[in-house]
């Protein structure tokens, strides 16, 4: 695989899209956002940008989308005909990404599931971790490419790699509400935030969290992991709805998402979900 195109240039597909091209990939990017369009051009000047999404499909051996959920993956994929294979690495739905991939190879087209984990820090440095779902032969074909991103792991048939996506970000989510909970009230009782958290991180209460959305996005205030708080809260529905397909008595993810509901009301779907430990805060006060 030499020539890709690739759809949705956000804040993970401009720095994932970048990497393919460091590593001598030929890639045809597009977003149907114009002004998208124009800082990736920037950005990855070794890109060619094409201005829609079926032209990222020319001449491509298979195009990949970093895209907001399923409803939008389900609305490119009708326009990317010439496609061959395609590779889902947004969070999207693992049921419906499966209802694709049937109606797909109806014509002889092949869908991998590759969602990713490691935020924009890892998108930048190619350290994610992809997690990818699809059939051995094209996922082995795929699998320089989405080493040029991060360590690809094939964890089962099309469909995997969005539940594992699905179910990883519900721990991350309740990680990160569980600590902002803790440290507020550490807080309240007159622990200083930071030397808590140097504790924690050598202590069983450590997670992503306390080691990294903290110390680097919420002690500075700056908030800017870059996820977006109605990301975060689309993936853990997706969750808590596959727990409903399982026997699985799930509370703790329905407590989780709630909270996280509310933040979402609260702070907007633009917001950075680090967010959360704020809006905790404020609450308090
Ligand atoms: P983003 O909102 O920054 O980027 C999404 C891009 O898709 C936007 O540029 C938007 O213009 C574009 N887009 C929307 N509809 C389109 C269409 N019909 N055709 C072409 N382009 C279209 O989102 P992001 O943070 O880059 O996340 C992308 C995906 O990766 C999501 O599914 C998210 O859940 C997942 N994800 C994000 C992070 C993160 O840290 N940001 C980490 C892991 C996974």
């Amino acid at each position: 695989m030499t020539t890709l195109g690739f759809v949705g240039l956000g804040h993970m597909g401009t720095p994932m899209s970048s990497r393919l091209v460091d590593a001598g990939l030929a890639v045809r990017a597009y977003d149907a956002s114009a002004d998208a369009r124009a800082s990736f051009a920037d950005a990855v000047p070794g890109a060619t940008v094409v201005d829609s999404a079926a032209a990222s499909a020319d001449g491509a051996d298979a195009v990949l989308l970093c895209l907001p959920n399923s409803d939008v993956v389900e609305a490119v994929v009708a326009e990317l005909d010439a496609a061959r294979v395609i590779v889902d690495m947004s969070s999207s739905e693992p049921l419906r990404t499966r209802a694709l991939a049937a109606r797909l190879a109806d014509t002889g087209r092949v869908l991998v599931d590759a969602p990713v984990s490691g935020g924009v820090s890892g998108a930048r440095a190619g350290t994610l971790a992809v997690m990818v779902g699809g059939p051995d032969d094209v996922v082995a074909d795929l699998e320089p490419v989405l080493a040029a991103m991060g360590r690809p792991r094939h964890v089962g048939p099309v469909g995997a790699g969005h539940a594992l996506k699905a179910l990883n970000n519900l721990m991350s989510a309740a990680h990160l509400a569980a600590s902002s909970e803790a440290v507020l009230v550490g807080e309240e009782f007159g622990l200083d935030p930071a030397v808590m958290l140097e504790v924690v991180n050598g202590s069983s209460g450590r997670s992503g969290s306390t080691e990294n959305k903290w110390p680097n996005h919420i002690l500075p205030g700056t908030y800017g992991a870059g996820f977006g708080i109605g990301l975060m809260v689309k993936d853990i529905h997706i969750a808590l709805d596959l727990a409903g397909s399982t026997r699985v008595p799930t509370r703790h993810a329905a407590a989780t998402v709630a909270l996280w509901d509310d933040a979402l009301a609260a702070l907007g779907p633009g917001a950075d979900h680090t967010e959360i430990a704020r809006w905790l805060r404020e609450e308090a006060s």
